[in-house]
């Protein structure tokens, strides 16, 4: 029998914490036996924990880790279709195929995020504009349901479940496998354009220019600018290098091992400050220059961050919110405007604010990507109930401008906005409603969006 262990979690931007039921299953029986049982009243899935918020928390409840579950299945060279359980990280996908010349054709900032983690947010990387977001190549997967049956579940199978699943935060079932279909590559580098925009209608205008020219784009904007340069940023824009293209200097596939960093404890609190912000990112925008064809290996592009491990204790004990809007291309000069206004007048952000440029939806009913301007931002948590009345002034900003919060990034939506921003949530209550009458799925972010409703 698989034992809970009381433990106290956190998303990445360790706020909340909870404590939750912890098991730690390593085969098929062990989840069936879980479910089975029912020594909890609902259970949640969690994956390497690397959402921000409460979407794989489950307080006073079962919480099932999946880092046991992580075995390659299958990978067929023909079609490039890799079978693994939803344990399996992208980190370990990319240490063991990238030899081969194989790469997840689409990954998010962290490669420390499980395959199970990134269907159940509908994960974007800085190709979607190309390539869509992860589900675009998923061919199917395994889902455990309530009932205790394994059902595949693709665009032709239980078509209303994947649909369900994608992006629907672990509360149709337990992902226990997926086929994914890898992308192939010549190198494990990429040649990078680096441009400098002065203001965020450059920076719009520039993305939209290059989204045929480069498969990936992203724009790291300093976000404490104001007035007539509010939105300028760099803008990062790169292709895979072809083999001819890096001069025979680098082994191919094999780049040089970097050494990680680890940020040892929580920084004091005083150490983030507006002013200390201030200086970084002014000092990291003049720091840049435009340059082009730099060669630069594929963790530094993808996984800026990672090196740094467990960087998020420099924002303190009390923990941060990721803050990520999706604006339709219609809204989201006023809508971005806005936000960075609102922001830079607060004084409360933010080393990291990232803007990507989005193309087509899949048809996940609570996916988040979609076409439009997605900005992410870091908010130090501090100022009490001060801080959410200015969080929910974002999210009034967001609404009015028929904007969409992410919901792996989540930690204070509430669920009236949840409702507004996702208007496809009574379609998937209902499909949840089939599977699982009896709410044996639920979260702490399920409850608070009132996904759940009572049964939860
Ligand atoms: C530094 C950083 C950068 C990031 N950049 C991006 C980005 O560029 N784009 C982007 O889209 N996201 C980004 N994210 C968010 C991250 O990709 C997602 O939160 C991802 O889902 C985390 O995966 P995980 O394995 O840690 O899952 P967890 O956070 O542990 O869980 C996420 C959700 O998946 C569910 N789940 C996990 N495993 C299973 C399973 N086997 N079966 C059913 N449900 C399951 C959980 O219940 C939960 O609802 C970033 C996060 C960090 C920390």
């Amino acid at each position: 029998m698989v034992k809970s262990k009381e433990n106290v979690l956190s998303g990445w931007g360790n706020f909340p914490k909870q404590t939750g039921h912890v098991y730690r299953p390593e085969k098929y029986k062990d989840l069936q036996d879980i479910l089975r049982l029912r020594s909890q009243s609902n259970f949640i899935s969690r994956g390497a924990g690397r959402s921000y918020g409460d979407n794989a928390l489950n307080d006073q409840n079962g919480v099932i880790l999946h880092t046991r579950l992580n075995r390659f299945l299958s990978f067929d060279e023909q079609t490039q279709v890799l079978e693994c359980e939803a344990g399996v990280t992208f980190g370990e996908i990319i240490e063991y195929f990238l030899p081969h010349g194989y790469l997840p054709p689409v990954t998010p900032g962290t490669k420390y995020v499980t395959v199970g983690g990134a269907i159940s947010n509908e994960v974007h990387g800085k190709n979607h504009h190309q390539d869509g977001s992860f589900s675009n190549h998923i061919l199917d997967f395994q889902l455990l349901v309530a009932s205790g049956e394994f059902l595949t579940c693709s665009r032709s199978e239980n078509q209303e479940l994947f649909w369900a699943t994608v992006g629907g935060i672990g509360l149709t079932g337990i992902i226990l496998s997926a086929r994914i279909k890898l992308m192939r590559v010549e190198s494990a580098y990429l040649e990078v354009d680096y441009k400098k925009t002065s203001n965020l209608d450059e920076t719009i205008v520039l993305l939209n220019e290059m989204n045929g020219k480069y498969q990936y784009s992203v724009a790291w904007i300093d976000c404490l600018s104001t007035d007539r340069t509010i939105g300028r940023s760099i803008l990062m824009l790169g292709n895979h290098a072809l083999q001819k293209q890096l001069d025979g200097k680098v082994e191919p596939l094999s780049p040089r091992r970097k050494r990680n960093m680890i940020v040892p404890f929580y920084f004091p609190s005083f150490g983030l400050n507006s002013s200390s912000i201030k200086t970084f990112n002014s000092f990291y925008y003049h720091r840049f220059k435009d340059a082009s064809r730099q060669v630069v290996d594929y963790d530094s592009f993808f996984y800026p961050l990672d090196t740094l491990l467990h960087w998020n204790r420099l924002y303190g004990k009390a923990g941060f919110i990721q803050y990520q809007a999706v604006f339709p291309p219609e809204t989201a000069r006023m809508g971005l405007t806005e936000l960075l206004q609102k922001v830079s007048q607060g004084r409360c952000a933010s080393f990291l604010a990232v803007l990507k440029i989005l193309g087509e939806r899949s048809g996940g009913l609570l996916a988040f990507p979609r076409k439009g301007y997605t900005l992410a931002l870091d908010i130090p948590l501090r100022g009490g109930t001060e801080l959410l009345a200015f969080i929910r002034k974002l999210d009034e900003v967001v609404l009015a401008h028929r904007g969409v919060l992410y919901l792996a990034k989540d930690a204070l939506m509430s669920a009236d906005m949840f409702a507004q921003m996702y208007p496809e949530l009574p379609k998937f209550k209902e499909v949840k409603a089939k599977i699982d009458p009896g709410c044996l799925f639920s979260s702490s972010m399920a409850r608070r969006l009132n996904i759940v409703g009572n049964l939860g």
